[in-house]
């Protein structure tokens, strides 16, 4: 459609919308329909045989759907983009589109508590097994690869001790054996990390976060290669059927336009309150990918242009006292989910992560006392005020 544009900023308002084809309408039409007409028979037929181009069924396509993947493929520097009605709609569709009955996939340590469920489900009802790797090394992401690996699965950071991986380090290892790395990209953005730009096959989002940003849509998205994802459209997409609505297409394509001054706001205040929390007498670790003291910081200066807004922290005392400070907060919302304008706060261990064995959440650094973060949009002095009479208030 439009030529491709230069900058984030630009491509992110721009990219796959030409007003001039609808009607000279500024803001993207909704195209609220579930299906098309034929001006004939003879063009149902050509277009079931895939003849003539043009839509049939909005589950097999959809214009105002097709604008927001036009534009997530360019922001993501991919080939192309693919709506879901949900993050885990994208991340079960790649994940079945890549896999066959026993098969096996390399996950990072530490995996969206979903994530985590698809591949047990997977592993009783296909046998497709899965492994955990640090990825710390070369050595060490090698060392769990089999002739059955199907592909390598990543979050980074890793949610909720915001862990980071090397993706350039993963990806070569996976170019030895030529199979795809996937990377679940949601806690980033692609304003703060492009994992095609660093040598990974396939990544996705749960745009319910940081690209609708508002609190108002669940949604996914995935960007790759062109051949990949017409297989996963064709096959995974069409025919399980988990599409995005256009309604809520519609809200992503308006909620991503403010992406990058969002992220930005997002990350100055996050940045501000991980200084505050680290010097406050009631808080024992502070995690926050921008941490310089933090040996990940590497990584982070080399794969994400910023830290994110997500901080996690655990506070000196006990449970009760992790969940009495979200009882004492007065405008922080207590709610999981992350990347709105409200700054949200959750509590892992009994909330996003209660799923996970204990002995595991123990090995992930999930203690009883860590509560996670996601700093909003708000003035980061109201931010702070809230949390620090909260904290001193225990
Ligand atoms: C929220 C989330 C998902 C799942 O997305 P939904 O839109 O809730 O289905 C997957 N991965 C990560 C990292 C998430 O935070």
């Amino acid at each position: 459609m439009s030529k491709k544009h230069k900058h984030f900023e630009t491509t992110v308002i721009h990219e796959g919308y030409d007003a001039k084809e609808m009607l000279g309408s500024l803001a993207t039409p909704l195209f609220q329909t579930s299906t098309y007409t034929f001006e004939s028979a003879e063009q149902g037929e050509r277009r079931f045989a895939g003849e003539e181009a043009g839509y049939i069924y909005s589950r097999l396509g959809n214009p105002t759907v097709r604008v927001l993947e036009e534009r997530i493929a360019a922001l993501e520097n991919g080939e192309r983009g693919l709506a879901f009605g949900s993050g885990m709609a994208a991340v079960s569709a790649v994940l079945i589109a890549l896999t066959k009955a026993n098969d096996h996939i390399v996950c990072s340590s530490g995996l969206y508590g979903c994530t985590f469920g698809l591949l047990t489900m997977m592993q009783e009802k296909y046998n497709i097994s899965h492994d955990f790797s640090t990825m710390e090394t070369k050595e060490e992401v090698r060392a769990m690869i089999k002739p059955e690996t199907a592909c390598i699965y990543v979050e980074t950071p890793i949610n909720p001790t915001m862990k980071l991986i090397d993706l350039e380090m993963v990806a070569e290892v996976a170019k030895e054996f030529a199979i795809p790395v996937v990377v679940d990209n949601t806690f980033s953005s692609p304003y703060l990390q492009r994992p095609l730009d660093l040598g990974c096959d396939v990544v996705l989002h749960s745009a319910t976060k940081y690209i609708g940003g508002h609190g108002d849509v669940i949604a996914g998205l995935v960007v790759g290669k062109k051949d990949f994802l017409d297989g996963v459209q064709m096959t995974t997409q069409k025919d399980i059927g988990g599409i995005i609505s256009p309604f809520d297409a519609w809200l992503l394509i308006r909620g991503l336009k403010t992406l990058p001054i969002r992220l930005d706001r997002h990350c100055d205040n996050a940045e501000k309150v991980f200084e505050k929390l680290k010097n406050h007498p009631k808080v024992a670790n502070v995690y926050y990918p921008n941490d310089a003291s933090h040996p990940d910081y590497p990584i982070r200066k080399r794969q994400m242009k910023r830290g994110g807004g997500v901080i996690a922290f655990d506070i000196n005392g006990t449970k009760e006292d992790a969940q009495a400070l979200l009882n004492n907060l007065s405008f922080l919302k207590i709610a999981v989910s992350l990347g709105d304008a409200e700054t949200l706060i959750e509590h892992p261990a009994t909330m996003t992560h209660a799923i996970v064995p204990e002995a595991s959440r123990k090995e992930m650094k999930i203690t009883d006392q860590l509560l996670r973060l996601s700093v909003g949009l708000e003035a980061w002095e109201d931010i702070w005020a809230d949390l620090d009479q909260a904290l001193n208030n225990l």
